[in-house]
């Protein structure tokens, strides 16, 4: 087993510093769950409440439904792996990974075994008999993980474990770790503010900002289905385009009209955007929900290209509309360069609108 609940949890540090507000959070067994959001925002004080290692000011932990609230840390049986591996520098991996079975009491025959599934799982078999400084960061890393997985805890907790990787192992160790969860089927909630980590290893993302949980969901569903402007605009490189539009409530649907153009609303949340006849709203496009349409083709908007940036698979395409500046996403083998004039289209089912006071997505 390994659920974790959390009801109504929240922190308040010294001087009123309210880190986390109360969050409520489900974690189903074997689940990758990522907490996703900017500095500060309160990911490493949820970790460290549910690893018992700060105090909970108001609120409930469970671990597969009892009440861990109180309970010390080491009776919890939770796993970590942090950003410094906090592996023994004097044992070698092996003795390192060893150590804590010791503990537990495991005899010399289980500990040979599992430390054996455990190097093959994280691919580390070649470095058991060296020691922490004789390995890369990468390998230090999965021995780290090696060494959490060992000692079969009910859930991991990860708190930024890459971050201290350069870019190429980073990316490399990102799929090792999911590998690993996998076969190793722990429960686990990782820390990242890097959105594109989180979308790639999360089952689900729980998007935090300033304490508050803003949206919990799949990274389908927090990169197409943003519930707030500010996920829009924190999830996704480049991010979200936004643009002021008054509603025009017609016959058969909504316009969206500002003194650049005019869109035709005919989606899903139609009702819901007749309460805002005559009102503004904001409008949020993704870049490569924005199309290079042909004059003939329904475009939105009629311009010159700005610079291209070519990414290889894709490219950037910037523009500008009354002086804002708009990033698009191309296929890698458009033809296209800066001066020409361009034809913009967008993909209908795939605008968000939201209200331009609270910010949030209109539904
Ligand atoms: P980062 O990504 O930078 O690690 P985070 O999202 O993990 O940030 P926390 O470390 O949980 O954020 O901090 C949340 C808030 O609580 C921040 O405003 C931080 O300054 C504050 N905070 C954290 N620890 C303490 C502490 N021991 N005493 C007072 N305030 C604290």
């Amino acid at each position: 087993m390994g659920t974790v609940k959390l009801v109504d949890l929240k922190k308040v540090y010294d001087k009123n510093v309210v880190a986390v507000e109360k969050a409520n959070l489900e974690i189903a067994e074997g689940e990758f769950l990522v907490l996703l959001g900017p500095s500060g925002c309160g990911k490493t004080t949820i970790m460290r409440m549910i690893a018992g290692l700060e105090e909970v000011t108001e609120g409930k932990v469970y671990l597969d439904g009892k009440d861990i609230t109180n309970l010390e840390p080491r009776h919890r049986n939770i796993g970590m792996v942090f950003q410094r591996y906090a592996m023994w520098p004097h044992m070698t991996i092996r003795e390192n990974i060893a150590f804590p079975l010791k503990l537990k009491k495991y005899p010399k025959k289980k500990i040979n075994e599992t430390i054996d599934r455990v190097a093959k799982m994280t691919a580390i078999e070649p470095y058991l008999d060296r020691h922490i400084n004789q390995l890369s960061g990468g390998q230090c890393q999965r021995a780290a993980v090696a060494r959490a997985v060992a000692y079969e805890p009910k859930i991991f907790l990860m708190d930024e474990p890459l971050s201290a990787l350069d870019a190429k192992i980073r990316e490399s160790m990102r799929t090792d770790l999911k590998e690993i969860q996998r076969k190793s089927g722990t429960t686990t909630i990782f820390v990242t503010h890097d959105q594109a980590e989180a979308l790639s290893l999360a089952d689900r993302i729980v998007v935090m900002k300033m304490g508050e949980i803003m949206q919990i969901g799949t990274p389908e569903e927090v990169y197409d289905d943003c519930e707030h402007m500010f996920i829009a605009d924190f999830i996704g490189t480049p991010p979200t385009n936004f643009f002021d539009a008054k509603v025009k409530v017609s016959k058969n649907g909504c316009k969206l009209i500002n003194e650049d153009f005019k869109i035709e609303y005919t989606g899903k949340y139609v009702e819901s955007l007749k309460a805002y006849d005559d009102k503004e709203v904001v409008l949020g496009i993704r870049p490569e929900n924005m199309t290079l349409a042909t004059e003939a083709e329904k475009s939105f908007i009629s311009l010159k290209c700005g610079v291209v940036e070519p990414q290889g698979a894709f490219k950037v395409i910037v523009i500008y509309i009354n002086n804002k500046k708009v990033k698009m996403v191309v296929n890698g083998d458009r033809k296209v360069k800066q001066g020409d004039l361009i034809h913009i289209g967008y993909k209908k089912n795939k605008i968000m609108l939201f209200d331009k006071e609270t910010q949030k997505r209109i539904r």
